[in-house]
């Protein structure tokens, strides 16, 4: 039996170490993130004994890029592309310019050339792709405006960096580096590289719109109609990881980028939901990979050689940058919390800033030391990226309640959005119409009281529409949703959806826009209880106590009446 199987082992190596280590940091209340980074150190160069490979390391985790692109595409429709281009293609442009000029003016303070403070800045002004989804669907915000935005702003990051990693070979000469072809590239040549970027780009996009639009849901709906399981989850994953391959290799598109328009074309499918289902558990398994191949890139000696540069250049990516990202959110008057939201969410950097150091050193631009430091940020900037978020958490109520930005005020201000407002009055509002919605639902129109739902899913919005319901597309703790639904002259707003993290900013927005409104939630634990309760729901109704109680109920009304107790007892 051979025993070089690097592949294997660096897989089995990553994974087990990743869990067991994820595992112990959990135990100890710490994210799990520490874990995985920490397994990628131990397997890692730069610590003793059994060494992973670290190409195969960084190939398994762009699959979980691809993964993770791929499931943000599925909720996502072209209209909620667009509907954020506003703030988001400034909002990255900016915020990347500025963050590149704080870089490169820390390179330059070091003694380096042009082109390797070029190539430092706009390491450091990247998010990483993976960092950024997980911290946005750990808290559920993927499909709110906050989330929306961001993944608009990462998108345009993406393009950026396509641009840049082929801008960088023709215009290494020019930088100081050593030159693709031995010399500067003229500037006829940097123009058509760019032309060509920008049309094959733009023929990826028209094509998955416009080809990949019709034929993608046809593919995926006949393999459902096979009935096989098997297949469909097969078929799920072809396209993930084939469009975002194609992509890549035809028209030199990111794989993320490729993954991430291979699934908005399904968006509007109702196969959607279950494609994101299938692929979800290896997405998770992948994505811990990234950050066990982060890991295994990062240097400790870094943190004595260079201290000083190292935290210089944390703090731009944690300050610099996120303070650039706040102002413009808030500039473009959004309110705060969705303004710390981003900012939190790009204050890492990560996969895109290895690939550009890696390209940096390999032009003669970038000295070692920068990609050492660049390495050993994009870790420590991912490791402390949860505590950011714990400290939105607590700062934000605080910082909305004392400041002239406040959720209620900025709410209540035109936002741009394209949802007519109901003409209903003293209405009630039902939030989702799955399985608890749809019944309260089918309550209120035999009552024959005005209501209209808010639901996420479209084809689910639909078949509301045509029984002659109102009904309001979207995520319902987005804004502009709940403004369309006119709360403040509504009699009531019943949430019946199932995550209480979501519900209690629906709660919240409501209690802010109708002091005197009716909030009934659901709920599943005694946590959300309490959670949803602090918000100002008025009742909250958790479903595994309603069955206890039902269960109880009904043994104890048929008791008296059916009791045949020799009978109903098991023998002993
Ligand atoms: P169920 O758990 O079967 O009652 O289904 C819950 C329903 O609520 C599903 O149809 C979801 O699409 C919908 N839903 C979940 N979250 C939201 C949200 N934030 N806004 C609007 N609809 C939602």
């Amino acid at each position: 039996m051979p025993h070089h199987t690097p592949l294997i082992a660096t897989l089995v190596a990553g994974l087990v170490l990743a869990f067991i280590l994820g595992a112990l940091a959990q135990r100890f209340r710490i994210s799990p993130l520490v874990g995985y980074l920490l397994a990628g150190v131990l397997v890692g160069p730069t610590t003793p004994g059994f060494v992973a490979d670290p190409a195969l390391a960084a190939d398994l985790a762009e699959i979980g890029v691809i993964l993770l692109m791929f499931g943000v595409g599925l909720h996502f429709s072209l209209a909620d592309l667009l509907s954020v281009r506003f703030i988001a293609v400034p909002g990255a442009l900016v915020q990347i310019a500025f963050a590149t000029a704080l870089g490169m003016a820390l390179g330059w303070s070091l003694g380096w050339r042009l082109g390797g403070d070029l190539v430092f800045g706009l390491a450091l002004s990247v998010a990483s792709t993976v960092v950024l989804l997980r911290a946005l669907q750990e808290r559920r915000l993927v499909e709110t405006e906050q989330g929306r935005i961001a993944v608009g702003w990462l998108i345009v990051e993406d393009l950026a960096m396509v641009l840049t990693l082929v801008l960088l070979p023709p215009l290494a000469g020019l930088l100081g580096g050593a030159a693709e072809a031995g010399s500067a590239a003229p500037p006829g040549q940097i123009a058509r590289t760019l032309g060509i970027t920008f049309a094959k780009v733009a023929t990826f996009v028209a094509l998955m719109l416009l080809i990949g639009r019709q034929v993608v849901p046809r593919i995926l709906h006949y393999v459902a109609h096979t009935g096989s399981r098997e297949l469909f989850r097969l078929a799920v994953l072809s396209l993930a990881l084939g469009v975002a391959y194609g992509a890549a290799e035809l028209f030199g598109v990111s794989f993320a980028l490729g993954a991430f328009f291979g699934g908005m074309v399904l968006a509007e499918s109702e196969l959607s939901h279950r494609a994101a289902e299938e692929s979800l558990p290896l997405r998770d398994a992948f994505a811990v990979l990234f950050f066990v191949s982060v890991g295994m890139l990062f240097d400790p000696t870094i943190l004595l050689r260079e201290p000083g540069p190292l935290i210089a250049a944390l703090l731009i990516v944690m300050f610099g940058k996120s303070a650039a990202a706040l102002l413009i959110v808030l500039a473009f008057r959004h309110p705060l919390r969705t303004a710390l939201t981003i900012s939190a969410s790009l204050a890492q950097i990560g996969e895109f800033s290895f690939i550009l150091a890696g390209l940096g050193v390999s032009l003669g631009l970038l000295p070692q030391e920068g990609r050492d430091l660049i390495l050993a940020v994009a870790i420590l900037s991912i490791l402390l990226n949860p505590l950011f978020f714990a400290a939105l958490d607590r700062l934000a109520p605080w910082l909305e309640r004392h400041s002239v930005m406040s959720v209620a005020e900025t709410s209540a201000e035109p936002v741009q959005t394209d949802l007519p407002t109901t003409s209903l009055q003293d209405h009630m509002v039902l939030v989702g119409f799955g399985r608890v919605g749809s019944r309260v639902g089918e309550e209120l129109e035999r009552e024959q009281l005005p209501f209209l739902v808010i639901e996420d899913r479209n084809e689910l919005v639909a078949r509301i529409r045509t029984r002659g319901i109102e009904a309001i597309q979207g995520n319902a703790a987005a804004p502009e949703v709940l403004a369309a639904a006119n709360l403040a002259l509504a009699r009531a707003l019943l949430i019946a959806i199932p995550d209480g993290f979501e519900a209690g900013q629906i709660v919240e927005q409501g209690r802010a826009a109708n002091p005197d409104l009716e909030i009934i939630a659901r709920a599943h634990s005694d946590e959300e209880v309490e959670h949803l309760q602090r918000h100002g729901a008025d009742l909250v109704i958790m479903g595994e106590h309603e069955i206890a109680h039902r269960m109880a109920e009904r043994a104890l009304r048929r008791q008296p009446a059916t009791s045949e107790p020799a009978r109903a007892r098991v023998p002993p």
